[in-house]
């Protein structure tokens, strides 16, 4: 019983996910699904974008945090069109909390739309959002080991972020290990090494986010 009303959610939000991608296809819009453990950098590198391509491209920022409304403000703050989703305790963001706030998001044709996901390395990877692209963002203290531990969300990526480099002097980091896990399961997604805090790496990454828009 259980299993049936699994598949009925999932196929639920399959249609929904489809109905999302079809908006965007007609906006132009490349929406990227940003997804993370708490702390790695997610909304971080969503300011490093937008302070570097605001001026050329159009940016809108969906939030999805389980409470609060803390990283939307920090957004706001910027006059980038932004709007909050609360999950009351939901560990991931579906289609239809995205296809329902869509009408709220003052968000102009050709445009970056980044959906930051609630943090979470598990089930975010199997929800659908329509999205043009999933960016799975590590970060150097959470160990080199996340990609053999969470091989879904680093399979079903599109590009892969590791922040926080400037850290990599005072913690055993296995670099070679951490590309071992993600080829196993990726053998195509790009990994930019990056840090939000020094800016490292940063302009290799703003040109490739560059290059997506459609
Ligand atoms: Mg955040
Ligand atoms: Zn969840």
């Amino acid at each position: 019983m259980e299993i049936k009303i699994l598949k009925n959610i999932m196929h639920a939000n399959q249609r929904l996910a489809q109905e999302n991608r079809q908006l965007f296809d007609e906006r132009k819009i490349t929406a990227v699904n940003v997804m993370a453990s708490p702390g790695a950098g997610k909304t971080s590198t969503i300011l490093k974008v937008i302070e570097a391509l605001r001026d050329e491209i159009n940016i809108g920022v969906i939030e999805g945090d389980i409470a609060s409304s803390i990283d939307a403000e920090k957004i706001d703050r910027l006059g980038i069109p932004v709007v909050q989703i609360n999950t009351g305790g939901g560990c991931h963001l579906d289609a239809n909390m995205i296809g329902t706030v869509m009408p709220d998001l003052n968000l102009k044709d050709h445009a970056i739309l980044f959906v930051e996901n609630v943090g979470n390395l598990v089930c975010p990877s199997t929800f659908d959002l329509g999205e043009t692209i999933r960016m799975v963002i590590a970060s150097v203290p959470e160990g080199h080991d996340k990609p053999f531990k969470y091989t879904s969300m680093f399979e079903a990526a599109d590009v892969i972020i590791l922040n926080k480099v400037d850290l990599m002097p005072y913690i055993d980091f296995d670099k070679d290990s951490f590309y071992k896990g993600i080829r196993a399961v990726n053998e195509k997604a790009p990994v930019f090494e990056v840090s939000c805090r020094t800016g490292e790496g940063l302009d290799e990454f703003i040109g490739w986010m560059r290059s997506i828009v459609k």
